[in-house]
């Protein structure tokens, strides 16, 4: 499946950070994590660093998949609601997602000082602004639940939010804990630092055929070389729904755009990320080399060709939108791009094993929060690996 539309910003800023060969004969190691994009890059390097040996391969080049489209904000917000999540999967259970999400920002930034430029992490507030006054109830409701659970975040009224913000929203939850990165970026310094502990990362090496043995799991690449190992991550990304034998994720068309660099840095306050309640809704944030970042106007997948079709039209929209709330900043727009995401039935990641794949784990960060989740999915599975389960697994297991 073409996964996104050719010029995502990232991949354009970034370019070709690192070079990894191909397989070319075939080889024996500990574990094999499928899919080098930022889910498989934080397991391989939790992995490593647990101290196992690991091999990395991917069909395409590292992190030119998903993760190269990705706006990468950092949310604890999953995309269902903690008062929607609640009915869904118990309050217990939906609390702790949240808290584990907010969890993961904290941890991703631990791991982004670990390289250069911090790998573009930055922390931003978030604020989600009700789309329509009939959204309002409901945005309170999530906000007292919230707040009742520990969260930081405090209410905006129409006065508030006008004076702060400068448009017109009938009230907002303004959290403290939120943060970007550039994650196609940060899937190259994890790599490389995979490899620099001995770790090796092969692409161009696609996976046609996986045979489950009692101990170990053998792959079997396009090439015709094969690569053996005692456990498989399997981190392919949207496109694991292939190794999956019951459908867990609906698929989804999403857009974006980033603006000309402009003079002014502070594009408004605390150029916190923008979110709202309407469904599709339309998000914003700013890049660290002065941009504006949009994205929204979700739609479902059909095909590659009929996404790329609306990229013109769709980023039409999110201008006009924009310019409706920020009239004096002059958005030209840079590039533009589309992408394919999923969505599971309660917002929540997959991640584990199912008795039908002997010696696999999934990594499977569906949803919106797709990189909070990649880093849950790498501490378990690494934690499940080293014989200590983690408590909390149970809650993104697919028998749930
Ligand atoms: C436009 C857009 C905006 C987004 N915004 C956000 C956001 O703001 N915040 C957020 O948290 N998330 C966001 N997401 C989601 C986030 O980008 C994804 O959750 C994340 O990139 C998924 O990473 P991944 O490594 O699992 O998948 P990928 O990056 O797609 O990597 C999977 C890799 O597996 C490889 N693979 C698959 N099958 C095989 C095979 N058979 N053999 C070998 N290799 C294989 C693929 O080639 C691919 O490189 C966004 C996504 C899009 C498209």
């Amino acid at each position: 499946m073409d996964l996104r539309s050719p010029n995502p910003y990232w991949l354009l800023k970034n370019g070709l950070i690192s070079n990894y060969p191909s397989l070319t004969q075939n080889e024996k190691t500990e574990l094999v994590v499928m899919g080098a994009g930022i889910t498989g890059a934080l397991c391989a390097w939790h992995l490593v660093n647990a101290g196992f040996r690991v091999i990395v391969c991917d069909k395409r080049h590292a992190g030119m998949g998903s993760t190269a489209a990705s706006t990468a904000l950092l949310q604890y917000e999953i995309d269902t609601p903690l008062h929607e999540l609640i009915d869904k999967v118990g309050e217990t259970n939906a609390v702790r997602s949240y808290e584990l999400c907010s969890y993961a920002i904290e941890a991703v930034e631990k791991i982004c000082r670990k390289f250069k430029g911090n790998a573009g992490f930055t922390y931003r507030p978030s604020l989600q602004y009700a789309s329509f006054k009939k959204h309002v109830p409901d945005l309170e409701k999530e906000f007292r639940l919230r707040k009742k659970h520990g969260f930081k975040v405090s209410w905006w009224e129409p006065d508030k939010f006008h004076d702060t913000m400068g448009f017109e929203a009938p009230a907002a939850i303004y959290s403290q804990l939120g943060a970007e990165v550039d994650a196609y970026q940060l899937t190259h310094h994890l790599l490389q630092s995979c490899i620099r502990k001995g770790a090796r990362v092969f692409d161009n090496t696609a996976v046609t055929k996986i045979n489950y043995h009692k101990k170990s799991v053998e792959l079997l690449t396009e090439q015709g070389y094969y690569l053996t190992a005692r456990h498989l991550i399997i981190a392919g990304g949207y496109e694991s729904q292939n190794y999956i034998p019951k459908k867990v994720e609906t698929l989804h068309s999403t857009y974006a755009m980033v603006s000309e660099p402009m003079p002014d840095q502070d594009f408004w306050f605390r150029n916190c990320l923008i979110w709202e309640t309407a469904e599709p809704y339309l998000y914003l944030r700013t890049t660290k080399d002065k941009r504006v970042l949009i994205g929204g106007l979700d739609d479902d997948f059909y095909s590659p060709e009929k996404r790329d079709a609306n990229i013109q039209s769709k980023s039409k929209q999110l201008l006009a939108q924009f310019k409706k709330k920020f009239p004096a900043i002059p958005f030209k727009i840079d590039f533009q791009w589309a992408g394919t995401f999923a969505s599971t039935k309660d917002g929540l990641p997959y991640i584990g094993s199912i008795p039908q794949r002997p010696n696999t784990s999934f990594a499977l960060g569906f949803g919106g929060n797709g990189i909070t989740f990649s880093l849950l999915a790498a501490e378990q599975i690494t934690a499940a690996l080293c014989k200590k389960p983690h408590p909390d697994m149970r809650i993104f297991s697919f028998n749930r």
